[in-house]
């Protein structure tokens, strides 16, 4: 019997304290550093290897945390709160780079990748994006022709997180069979594999101290032992790989949402105008209890879908509707804590603005919320 309890656990709790230390005293200090030069720290990389981040829910025997969902997005709400460049780093590392090799990979392939990602030695992406396949992920272009006991790759991804700091790239290709059959896969592609360029990194609105390439592949050799999955179910892995993202993308959402609440507070209580904190008129007040109802809902719709991951029941709906709502509100809540700051929102003295355009791309990226409505609405329609 499944039980309706929005209460944490004690461990849950204890998860999220730690973690809001962490990034308090280790992240703030570099955020605005990373924001402001687009750049990023292997020395907190290690430090994040301390707490285990980088294999949140990998179980223990692989190096990881062995966490739940909820722990999970937890974790990367507290981080984002703080920092939301290296939540996208630490997201798209455990859930669309590591999570598919710990669900569809074979034994080999988790004994030969997932300690290495657990422990943070090796960074892992996930690259589907092209030119001209990005909405229409099935559009890739990519191709992986076999040569006996590997496949070529040849092609080119845009847009890819940890595009230059990744080690581990799941990769989807077109590909074609010395027997003829055709489909598309999925394939681990290593950063040292001969032919894997890695384009310059992209100078960004926000996430700015995540790094963005492109990748080209020049007939790069891809041994047979590197397919994920079976050959053929490429595209069903990239969509369950996805669905378990958005989850950590909307808990990405929510912690943008929530500084930028925090911050709000604190200034609307401290700031006088007409000889009254401006938190006393009513045009103040209302926006923040709409911020407030908006991360409440918000929050309760990324936890139902980290618990219904947890109960293994179909989360795709879940998962696009909280990514959706709490994108979304990021950019409302962002955007609205600017207006309640005045001017000094506006000024890069202060993390307002940084909010607002690190808010931006969790509304595009792992689908843009048009095709997150587009999930939903398939789903009520029954298609
Ligand atoms: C900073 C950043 C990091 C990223 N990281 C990664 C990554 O690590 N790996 C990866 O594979 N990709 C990554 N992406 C790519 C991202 O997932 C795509 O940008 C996104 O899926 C949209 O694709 P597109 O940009 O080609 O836009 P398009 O698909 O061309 O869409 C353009 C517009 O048309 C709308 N649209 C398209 N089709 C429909 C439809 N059927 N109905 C209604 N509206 C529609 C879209 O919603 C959008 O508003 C990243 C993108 C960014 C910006």
């Amino acid at each position: 019997m499944i039980i309706l309890n929005f209460e944490l656990t004690d461990q849950q709790k204890l998860i999220r304290r730690n973690v809001r230390k962490f990034a308090n005293d280790i992240l703030a200090p570099v955020a605005p550093i990373f924001d402001k030069e687009a750049t990023f720290s292997q020395k907190i990389f290690e430090k994040l290897a301390e707490i285990n981040a980088w294999g949140i829910q990998l179980p223990e025997e692989y190096g990881g945390a062995g966490l739940d969902s909820i722990s999970y997005t937890l974790i990367i709400e507290e981080i984002a709160r703080v920092c939301a460049s290296t939540a996208l780093t630490l997201t798209v590392h455990n859930s669309v780079g590591a999570y598919p090799i710990y669900k569809w990979g074979t034994e080999e392939q988790k004994a030969r990748f997932l300690t290495d990602l657990a422990r943070g030695r090796k960074i892992a992406g996930f690259s589907w994006t092209e030119p001209n396949a990005g909405s229409d992920a099935a559009a890739i272009e990519t191709t992986a022709v076999q040569e006996g006991d590997h496949f070529i790759l040849n092609g080119s991804k845009i847009f890819v997180t940890n595009g230059g700091i990744a080690s581990v790239m799941l990769i989807g290709a077109k590909f074609l069979t010395d027997d003829g059959q055709k489909g598309i896969g999925a394939f681990i592609v290593e950063r040292d594999m001969k032919g894997y360029e890695i384009g310059p990194p992209e100078d960004k609105l926000g996430m700015r101290g995540n790094i963005t390439t492109s990748l080209y592949f020049h007939d790069v050799e891809i041994p047979i032992e590197n397919v994920l999955g079976n050959l053929s179910d490429g595209f069903k892995i990239a969509m369950d790989a996805l669905n378990v993202g958005r989850i950590g993308i909307a808990a990405q959402a929510l912690g943008i949402a929530q500084a930028a609440f925090e911050h709000s507070i604190e200034y609307s209580k401290g700031r006088i105008q007409f000889g009254r904190p401006i938190s006393s008129f009513q045009g103040i007040s209302f926006k923040l209890a709409e911020m407030s109802a908006k991360i409440d809902a918000a929050r309760l719709l990324v936890y139902n879908a980290a618990f219904l991951k947890d109960q293994k029941r179909d989360i795709s709906k879940a998962s696009a509707t909280c990514k959706y709502f709490a994108s979304k509100i990021a950019r409302e809540i962002s955007q609205e804590a600017i207006q309640i700051h005045g001017g000094y929102g506006y000024m890069k003295d202060l993390p307002l603005e940084r909010y607002y355009r690190d808010s931006k791309v969790t509304e595009l990226y792992e689908g843009t919320n048009e095709i997150m409505k587009l999930i939903i609405s398939r789903k009520i329609l029954g298609k």
